[in-house]
């Protein structure tokens, strides 16, 4: 989401007639985009505001705003107290008081001309026209587009709701112009983002729901592949399901948290299913999508986990053997309701041992899934050069590295594997294919 936001302002900041560096020593504007969801995220963007602050004493006519999760929806005087070399607070997705800011002080420009060129910024976002900044295009393969904006799911312990809002849908025109833009500047891959993607459009005038515009989107001449991310288990249609299998550029890989594998946490959480209804729908998942990835979120040491019902996560994990695991030891957040109702009562070293226990259990079941791609030949997408060898995905979301002098970013390949581990497969290159508007034509 940061990241989707991050490009959005840098593009209209370049509309502006900034220009985007990635020396924050010599910029003229530095804007630090934040996550609070756990406290570590927030003390990292602490200390990197601190040491934007730093460069400020030094030049003093440099214009600091923060964005993001820290400052949240609301005005945050607390921010403006602890951090008073901050021009500008901005909410998440919300680029307007940066703009505004800007025009007032006429910083970039005369202010009239400012004026003009911020109303046709304005006028541009809302028809959905998005460019890349000029340092990410031409290079950019993967773009994540925010479709679900905020979230209206209070589970106990997470603050996004507090932070982004109530859950809104981007309408679908604008969704469908942003990835028609970004493929225009050589997009190939996007994924669809929103706290409970499967949501999308609930809240809108419009009869549309997230398989409708998975299939729109798959539709876009020169895009290769759609993911969207995250599911909730309660919210995962049958429809949704069907449209994955049937349509081959949306990437059989689901996203769906579990949080915990026990049902007294999983109430305590708030989270509105049982393991019972979690194992029915991976049950379901498989049955339509045999050769999905499967990747869930876990949070150990939530207020009053017990060893026992962490075992019952555990087990529950050794027996779904689901692809990946983000593992999050738990982290007190500001008002909400386990913070407000709970005592964080398990230590830091249990949370720790819990959190290494599961990953060793991950990193094992991967590695023995991955055997299973030896001497196959998957498809790839190319995204980036990684210390002299390519590197993309699968369709279903593994990392591939393979050598090759051609310059093949953006291109989809097929490579035959011959190494295997948990976190990666490295492969040989066998062929490179083009696009063309409805099929897959092999070139070499
Ligand atoms: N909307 C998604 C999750 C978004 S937050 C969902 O409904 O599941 C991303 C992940 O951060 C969560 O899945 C959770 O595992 C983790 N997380 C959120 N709040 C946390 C907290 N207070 N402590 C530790 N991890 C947390």
């Amino acid at each position: 989401m940061n990241e989707a936001d991050s490009r959005h302002l840098g593009s209209q900041l370049e509309a502006l007639g900034y220009q985007s560096t990635d020396q924050a020593d010599d910029a003229d504007l530095v804007v630090l985009n934040t996550c609070v969801v756990r406290q570590s995220a927030e003390d990292k963007a602490a200390s990197r505001l601190g040491a934007i602050g730093k460069i400020k004493k030094r030049r003093p006519e440099m214009t600091i705003g923060l964005m993001g999760c820290m400052v949240g929806m609301r005005e945050a005087p607390h921010l403006k107290k602890r951090f008073p070399y901050v021009d500008v607070f901005m909410p998440p997705s919300d680029t307007e008081p940066l703009l505004d800011y800007l025009a007032e002080q006429g910083i970039c420009d005369e202010a009239e001309a400012l004026e003009t060129r911020t109303r046709a910024i304005r006028d541009a976002i809302q028809d959905g026209e998005h460019i890349l900044p000029a340092l990410r295009r031409g290079n950019t393969v993967l773009a994540n587009i925010p479709i679900v904006l905020g979230c209206s799911h209070a589970c106990s312990f997470c603050v996004i709701p507090y932070r982004r809002g109530a859950e809104r849908s981007v309408p679908r025109a604008e969704v469908l112009s942003e990835v028609r833009s970004l493929v225009e500047q050589g997009v190939r891959e996007v994924m669809l983002l929103g706290q409970i993607v499967d949501r999308y459009g609930m809240d809108l005038d419009e009869e549309v729901d997230l398989a409708d515009l998975l299939r729109d989107v798959a539709a876009i001449d020169g895009l290769y592949r759609v993911r969207f991310l995250t599911s909730h288990p309660n919210w995962m249609t049958d429809k949704l399901l069907d449209t994955v299998a049937e349509v081959d550029k949306i990437c059989p890989h689901i996203e769906v948290p579990i949080q915990a594998g026990n049902d007294e946490v999983l109430e305590d959480m708030r989270r509105g299913y049982t393991v019972q209804q979690y194992r029915e729908l991976i049950a379901r998942i498989r049955a339509r999508l045999p050769d999905a990835a499967i990747n869930t979120d876990i949070i150990v040491g939530f207020p009053g986990e017990t060893e026992a019902q962490f075992e019952d996560t555990y087990d529950l994990m050794q027996d779904l053997r689901l692809d990946k695991i983000h593992i999050a030891k738990y982290s007190v957040r500001p008002k909400t309701i386990a913070t407000r109702t709970m005592t964080d009562d398990v230590h830091p070293d249990e949370k720790e041992r819990r959190r290494k226990r599961l990953d060793d259990l991950f990193a094992k079941t991967l590695g023995e899934k991955n055997e299973a791609y030896l001497g196959q030949t998957v498809e790839i997408l190319v995204e980036d050069q990684q210390k002299g060898r390519w590197r993309g995905r699968t369709p279903d979301n593994r990392l591939v590295f393979f050598e090759h002098a051609r310059d093949l970013r953006g291109h989809l390949v097929d490579v035959t594997i011959h190494w295997t581990g948990p976190f990666s497969l490295l492969g040989k290159l066998c062929s490179v294919k083009s696009f063309a508007p409805d099929k897959l034509a092999l070139v070499t």
